[in-house]
C-alpha cells in the first residue's frame, strides 16, 4: 500500500486523494486533447491523402482506429463524470483507463510516423516530425501526473522518429535525431517538474483547506459558543425581567398594603392624610376649594352584632358606593371601623359655599341609605356625615380632621343620620364641652359631686314618702353646673358607669338614715345597663348600704327603648326580681311603646314636667290620656313640676299618685331633707 505524503505542515494526504485530483486534473483536459486528435487526425489524413496517393486503406484505417481509440476514451470521460461519484471510488482504475486511452493513441501515432516515414518527402517528414513534437509536447502537458505513462508515450512519439532520423545518416538526419532525444529529455523534464509543482500545489490545496476548514469549524465553533452565550444572555435577561417584574409586583403590593385599609382597599389614615396635604396645596395654587366628609356609619355596634361577616359587607358595600359615586380623583379612605373619610377638590365658585358642601354630602348621605344586601338580609345603614372645607373653614389638614370630626360629633348626640357642615360656633361649644369634660373628670376623681334630695309626696296616706335623688356638681370655673348638662358629658367619657355606682350607693347610704319607710328613687343612665353591669351595681349598694330592696327605685328614661331592648329587659327583670322597683321617668317626651311598656316590670310612670306647665285644655286632655292609660295598665303615677296650687289641684283630681316640684319642696341637701321628713306637710300626713 501506498505511503502517504505530507505537507508543508506535516498533515498527511492520502494517495487516494493525491490520485482523485490527478484525475479531476487531468479528465477537465481530455476533451481539448481529443479535439485536437481529431483535428490534427483528420488534417494529417488529408494531407497525407493528397500526397501519397498509395495506402489509403491504412491510412484511413488509421484515421479510423484514432476515431475508435478517441471515442473510446470519450465514453470514459462520460462515464467519469456522470457516474463516477465524488469522491471517486477506485481512482486508480480510471488513472489506468485514462493511460491506456493515451497509450492506444501513442501507439496509432508512432505506427502513423513508421509507416509512412521512409516513404515520405523531407517536407513530409518534417510534418510528421512537428505533429509528433506538438503531440509529444501537449501529452506531456496532460499525462505529467501519471509520469510511466508519459515517458512511454514519448518514447512512442519521438522514438521511433530518433530512430528513423538516425538510420537516414545524413548529417542534417542526425541533427534533427539529436533535437529528437533533446525533446524527449526536456519534456521528461518538464513532465517530473509539472508532476512536482502539481504535487507542491495539491499539499499547499490540502494545507489551506485544512486551515479554511478549520477557520470554518473556528468559525461554526464560535457561532455556536455565540448562540449559546445568546441564548444564556437572554435567559438571564428574561430572569432578571422577571424578577424586576415581581419585584416591582412586590414593591407595589406592599405599597398598597402600607396605604390602604386591608378590607376596603380604600386610603388608609397615613395615606389619606398625606394625599390630603398634597391636596390641599394643589388648591392652595390652583385658587380651588376642596371639601371633606367624615362619614360614620350610625348604629354600627349593632350591625356589629350580626356578625363580622356582615358588617364587613356593609364596609365593603359602603366603600363601593362611595367610589361608584365621588369622581375618580377625590380621596376616599377608611379606618377605625365604621369610619369613612372624603376629600375632592372643586373650582366652581359656589364651592365656597356651605350649601353646595351640604347638597353634596345629602346626595352621598343618599347613596349610602339604600338597603345592602347582606348574608344576613338587606340592611339599611344610616350614615353621620361631618362636613368641612378648605380654605374658608379649615386651613390645613388637622382642622378638616377636626371640623369634619366635630360636625359629624353634633348629629351623633342627636342619634340620627344625617348631614352637618362644620360651624364655628358649634366649635366654640364643642371646645367649651372638652373643657367641662375635663373638669367633671377632676371632679369625679376629688369627690366634688353630692347628692340633694327631692320629695315625691303622695296624695293618699298608704303611699309612703319618695325622694328622688339628684346629683349636683359645683365648679371653682363653671359655677353651679346642671346635671341636664354634665351627664351626657359623663356618658360620652365613659364616666357615668362608676359615678353612677357612687350615686347609687351614696343614696342608699341616705336612706337609710330616713325616718320612716321612705323610698329612695335613684336615676339610672342606660349606659349604666348597657356598658355597666346594673344589677350587680344595685346589689352591692343594697349590700353595703343596708337598705331594703323595696325602699329602692331606679328612674330611667325612654331613651332606653331605641336600643337592645331584650338585654334591657333581662336586665330590669332581674333588678325588679330582687324587690327594686322600677320608674319611667320624663313620660311622654320620649318614644314609648305601649307593649314595651307592658313588657317591661315597670312599676312607676313619671310624667314629665312639659305636660303639668301648659294647663290649656288641649295639655289638660294630654294629660288626662296619659293618667287615664297609665292608670288602666296598672302603673302608679307620678306628676314632675308642680310649681303651682291650680297645678296641684288639678293633678289630684285627675288622680296621680304623687307629686313632685318646687311647691312641695325643692330639691334639699341630706340634712334638709332628714328634717323635711321629720316634719312633713300636715296636709299629706294622714
Ligand atoms: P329628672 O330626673 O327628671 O329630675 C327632675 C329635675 O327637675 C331636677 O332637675 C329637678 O331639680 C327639676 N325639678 C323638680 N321640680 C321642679 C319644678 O317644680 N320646676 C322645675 N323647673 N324643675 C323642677 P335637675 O336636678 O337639674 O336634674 C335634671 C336631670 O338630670 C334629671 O331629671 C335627671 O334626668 C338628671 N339627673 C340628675 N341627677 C342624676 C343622677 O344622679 N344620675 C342620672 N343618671 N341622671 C341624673
Ligand atoms: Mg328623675
Ligand atoms: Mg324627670
Amino acid at each position: 500500500m501506498a505511503e502517504d505524503m505530507l505537507t508543508a505542515t506535516g498533515a498527511p494526504v492520502s494517495q487516494e486523494i493525491i490520485e482523485q485530483h490527478k484525475l479531476v486534473v487531468m479528465y477537465k483536459q481530455l476533451p481539448n486533447v481529443l479535439i485536437f486528435t481529431f483535428v490534427a487526425t483528420s488534417a494529417l489524413a488529408l494531407y497525407f491523402y493528397d500526397h501519397l496517393q498509395n495506402s489509403s486503406i491504412f491510412l484511413w484505417g488509421w484515421w479510423g482506429a484514432m476515431q475508435l481509440v478517441s471515442g473510446l476514451r470519450l465514453a470514459n470521460l462520460v462515464w467519469w463524470r456522470k457516474y463516477a461519484v465524488q469522491p471517486v471510488q477506485n481512482p486508480q482504475l480510471h488513472i489506468w483507463l485514462f493511460g491506456l486511452g493515451s497509450l492506444a493513441a501513442g501507439v496509432l501515432w508512432a505506427c502513423f510516423s513508421i509507416h509512412y516515414f521512409y516513404s515520405a518527402t523531407i517536407s513530409q517528414r518534417l510534418v510528421i516530425s512537428l505533429v509528433m513534437s506538438t503531440i509529444a509536447a501537449g501529452s506531456v502537458n496532460v499525462l505529467a501526473l501519471i509520469p510511466q505513462i508519459s515517458r512511454i508515450l514519448l518514447v512512442l512519439l519521438i522514438g521511433p522518429l530518433v530512430v528513423m532520423f538516425s538510420l537516414l545518416g545524413g548529417i542534417d538526419d542526425l541533427v534533427v535525431a539529436g533535437l529528437g532525444i533533446i525533446l524527449f529529455i526536456g519534456l521528461t523534464g518538464f513532465s517530473r517538474v509539472s508532476n512536482d509543482s502539481f504535487l507542491g500545489s495539491l499539499m499547499a490545496l490540502q494545507d489551506s483547506n485544512r486551515k479554511i476548514a478549520g477557520v470554518f469549524a473556528q468559525r461554526d465553533e464560535l457561532i455556536q459558543v455565540k448562540s449559546d452565550l445568546e441564548a444564556r444572555v437572554s435567559r438571564k435577561v428574561n430572569a432578571l425581567q422577571n424578577e424586576t417584574a415581581l419585584k416591582e409586583r412586590y414593591a407595589l403590593e406592599l405599597d398598597k398594603i402600607a396605604n390602604s385599609d386591608s378590607l376596603t382597599g380604600l386610603l388608609n389614615r397615613t395615606s389619606f392624610d398625606s394625599r390630603l396635604r398634597e391636596l390641599l396645596n394643589d388648591a392652595r395654587t390652583r385658587q380651588k376649594v376642596v371639601g371633606m366628609m367624615a362619614i360614620e356609619v350610625l348604629n354600627f355596634d349593632v350591625i356589629e352584632l350580626q356578625g363580622a361577616l356582615v358588617s364587613d359587607q356593609v364596609l365593603l358595600a359602603i366603600a363601593d358606593r362611595l367610589r361608584a359615586f365621588m369622581p375618580s380623583h377625590a380621596l376616599i379612605a377608611c379606618w377605625g371601623g365604621a369610619e369613612f373619610f372624603v376629600a375632592t377638590g372643586h373650582s366652581d365658585t359656589e364651592a365656597g359655599t356651605d350649601q353646595f358642601w351640604s347638597n353634596h354630602a345629602a346626595l352621598v348621605h343618599n347613596v349610602l341609605q339604600k338597603p345592602i344586601a347582606t348574608d344576613g338580609g338587606a340592611i339599611c345603614a344610616d350614615a353621620l356625615i361631618g362636613v368641612t372645607r378648605y380654605p374658608d373653614l379649615a386651613i390645613n389638614s388637622e382642622l378638616m380632621f377636626y371640623q369634619s370630626a366635630a360636625a359629624k360629633h353634633g348629629l351623633r348626640k342627636l342619634g340620627v343620620g344625617g348631614v352637618k357642615v362644620f360651624n364655628p360656633v358649634l366649635d366654640s361649644s364643642l371646645k367649651e364641652r372638652h373643657r367641662l369634660g375635663q373638669a367633671l373628670h377632676h371632679a369625679i376623681e376629688a369627690s366634688l359631686l353630692n347628692l340633694v334630695f327631692q320629695p315625691l309626696v303622695p296624695a293618699s296616706t298608704s303611699l309612703p314618702y319618695k325622694m328622688e335623688a339628684l346629683l349636683r356638681w359645683q365648679d371653682a370655673e363653671f359655677g353651679q353646673v346642671s346635671p341636664v348638662t354634665f351627664i351626657p358629658i359623663a356618658e360620652e367619657r365613659g364616666l357615668i358607669v362608676p359615678l353612677g355606682r357612687w350615686v347609687l350607693l351614696s343614696a342608699c347610704r341616705a336612706a337609710t338614715t330616713w325616718q320612716g319607710n321612705c323610698v329612695v328613687c335613684v336615676n339610672v343612665s342606660i349606659h349604666q345597663i348597657l356598658a355597666g353591669d346594673l344589677l350587680r351595681d344595685i346589689e352591692l349598694a343594697l349590700q353595703h348600704s343596708g337598705l331594703a330592696a323595696n325602699r329602692l327605685e331606679i328612674e330611667i328614661t325612654e331613651s332606653m327603648f331605641a336600643q337592645d331592648m331584650n338585654y334591657i329587659c333581662s336586665v330590669l327583670e332581674s333588678v325588679r326580681a330582687l324587690g327594686v322597683s322600677i320608674a319611667i321617668d320624663d313620660f311622654g317626651t320620649g318614644y314609648s311603646s305601649l307593649a314595651y311598656l307592658r313588657r317591661l316590670p315597670v312599676h312607676t310612670i313619671k310624667i314629665d314636667r312639659s305636660f303639668i306647665t301648659e294647663v290649656d285644655d288641649d295639655a289638660r286632655k294630654l294629660l288626662f290620656s296619659i293618667v287615664t292609660m297609665a292608670r288602666g295598665l296598672g302603673f302608679q303615677i307620678v306628676a314632675e313640676g308642680v310649681e303651682t296650687i291650680q297645678q296641684e289641684d288639678l293633678l289630684l283630681a285627675l288622680g296621680v299618685d304623687y307629686l313632685q316640684g318646687f311647691l312641695l319642696s325643692k330639691p334639699l341637701p341630706l340634712a334638709n331633707a332628714q328634717t323635711w321628713l321629720r316634719t312633713l306637710p300636715s296636709r299629706y300626713k294622714e
